[in-house]
């Protein structure tokens, strides 16, 4: 689903753009509407699949619809770390937009104290803040929340395993009784359950499941450039001759024919199938490769999810799914019902940041194989560094002149 689905703010569909998101992750799918009408909400979803821009995107929405005159949000979190990070999230989100921030952390110096401080006195729409530091702000001074309108708990599972039960509630005490609350976890233990109970209203509860891969898959990755891919999985096909069938995955439909020609050409019975080939065609060409008539069938993910081939030992990933959902989907086509299979990844440089996050989802790191040496020079052997990575963004995204200041949150305005 695209953002602009959601009916959301111009401005803030400008920004989002900016920030490179085109399509709504499932929990953004699910969680931005019930915000949007005002619902309570518990959400459980895994790490990495993008629960801050869901509530971030539909509070910034109704601020900009109805602009107030003070503190309008309060999110609270875990660390320090994470209140950066969600605070810089909004000030990107919002940077279109007459939309003041800040983040609220312990650990900083007497200086930061006081601008959090005065910026609590201020029109300051949301705050991001550790339960600890948010308990000190209240103990020295009044803030006034009677404009308050969301509250948010982000990683709630950890704020209790962390011991902020108490805290959170003495918070809550100040908070006005009529808000929206919105409660985020990555886990569902039952202590969740009783904090969701004693701060939130009939809460709206969502879910996503997310099937990790099967453990029998083994998962690989080669840094590769487009330019060797081809000749990489010859090499792999020759190889691996025990691997009767083998998937290709790839993410676009014009690729499915230049890959399946390419390895024709090196002698292999491919097919290739996408939403370009009428039923009929693609249930031959399903036939030709579950009879083993042809070793190798190329595919896009739009035919990963439904189909079910038996005893696909190899999966190649020719390049990184834009979706991180979708690599646990295509490495799922293979080692199902407790059998084994390999699944491999071919990443090229502006694919690496895309890889880091399907990393990130599936909780652990793929091992990198070297290239075998008769491929020759493989430009890409290393992951890019960091400073590349982040050039290579700025030329494909046009981001914000310049940071808003967070010693100045009224500076946006001007
Ligand atoms: P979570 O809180 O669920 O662990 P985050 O909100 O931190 O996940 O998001 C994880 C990463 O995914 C971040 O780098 C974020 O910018 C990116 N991300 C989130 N939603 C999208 C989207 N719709 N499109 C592209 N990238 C996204
Ligand atoms: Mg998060």
């Amino acid at each position: 689903m695209r953002f602009d689905e959601f009916e959301l703010n111009d401005q803030l569909l400008e920004a989002i753009s900016y920030m490179g998101f085109e399509k709504a992750s499932p929990i953004q799918e699910k969680a931005i509407p019930e915000i949007l009408n005002n619902h309570d909400l518990i959400a459980f979803a895994q790490t990495g699949t993008g629960k801050t821009a869901a509530f971030v995107l539909p509070i910034l929405h109704k601020i900009a619809q109805n602009p107030d005159s003070g503190i309008n949000t309060l999110i609270i979190v875990p660390t320090r770390e994470l209140a950066i990070q969600i605070e810089q999230q909004i000030q990107g989100f919002s940077y279109f937009l007459p939309v003041n921030s800040i983040a609220i952390y312990g650990g900083g110096d007497g200086a930061d104290y006081s601008v959090e401080a005065k910026a609590l006195k201020k029109h300051t729409d949301i705050i991001v803040a550790t339960p600890g530091r948010m308990i000190s702000h209240l103990n020295v001074g009044k803030i006034n929340f009677e404009n308050l309108k969301h509250l948010v708990l982000d990683e709630a599972d950890r704020m209790l395993d962390m011991g902020f039960y108490d805290d959170i509630m003495r918070i809550v005490s100040y908070l006005p009784k009529k808000r929206q609350t919105l409660m985020f976890s990555a886990t569902m233990p039952p202590k969740i359950k009783k904090l969701a109970q004693s701060i939130l209203i009939k809460p709206k509860e969502i879910s996503i499941e997310l099937s990790k891969p099967a453990e029998g898959v083994v998962q690989e990755a080669y840094f590769v450039g487009d330019e060797l891919k081809t000749r990489l999985i010859t090499h792999i096909l020759a190889e691996k001759k025990e691997y009767s069938s083998v998937l290709i995955f790839t993410s676009t439909k014009a690729k499915v024919n230049k890959i399946a020609s390419g390895l024709r050409g090196k002698g292999y019975r491919v097919e290739g199938i996408s939403s370009d080939l009428d039923q009929k065609r693609r249930e031959e060409v399903l036939m030709e490769f579950r009879s083993h008539r042809a070793r190798v069938l190329v595919a896009t993910d739009v035919l990963s999810r439904g189909i079910d081939i038996k005893e696909i030992s190899l999966i190649i990933n020719y390049d990184v799914p834009h979706d991180a959902e979708d690599y646990v989907h295509r490495v799922g086509r293979t080692a199902r019902a407790e059998t084994t299979g390999v699944a491999i990844t071919l990443i090229n440089k502006s694919e690496y940041r895309k890889f880091l996050r399907i990393e990130k989802l599936i909780g652990k790191e793929v091992p990198k194989i070297g290239l075998p040496p008769e491929l020759g020079n493989n430009s890409e052997a290393e992951p890019p560094s960091e400073q590349r990575i982040f050039k290579q963004n700025k030329k494909n995204f046009r981001r914000p002149k310049r940071a808003p200041n967070r010693d100045n949150p009224a500076e946006k305005h001007s």
